[in-house]
């Protein structure tokens, strides 16, 4: 498994990661950048890039960011909402461009945690 990007990137999106990625598997929502599971190589060149140290590599992710890796997986297996099919994997972020839509847990974040649903 690879390297994800957690709950800090949230409507900071400054994209210095975009220009470390060798292989362009990092893609963009609406509020936050996702890594794409499968076509992350590991490499680690996006972790020093962050400002905002949003991303982290699974196998030494601290449990506060944990449920970011499985949304990450999430932005490209399940239909993003108002879209009906998953991203799947292109192969590549550029001819994609920004998908203008986030995962539930992201478009529900507030303050650095998700919104309370009502009851
Ligand atoms: S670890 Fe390497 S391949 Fe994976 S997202 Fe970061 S820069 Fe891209
Ligand atoms: S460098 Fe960090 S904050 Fe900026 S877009 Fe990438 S993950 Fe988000």
């Amino acid at each position: 498994m690879p390297y994800f990007i957690a709950g800090p990137c949230i409507d900071v999106m400054d994209k210095s990661c975009l220009e470390q990625c060798p292989v362009d598997c990092i893609y963009e929502g609406k509020r936050k950048l996702y890594i794409h599971p499968a076509e992350c190589i590991d490499c680690g060149a996006c972790e020093p890039a962050c400002p905002q140290e949003a991303i982290f590599a699974d196998w030494t992710a601290p449990a506060d960011v944990a449920e970011h890796l499985a949304d990450n997986e999430r932005f490209f297996t399940e239909p993003l909402p108002g879209q009906r099919q998953p991203i799947g994997a292109p192969g590549s972020s550029g001819p994609l461009g920004p998908a203008g839509a986030d995962t539930p847990l992201v478009r529900s974040w507030s303050s650095g945690r998700p919104r309370q649903q009502p009851g």
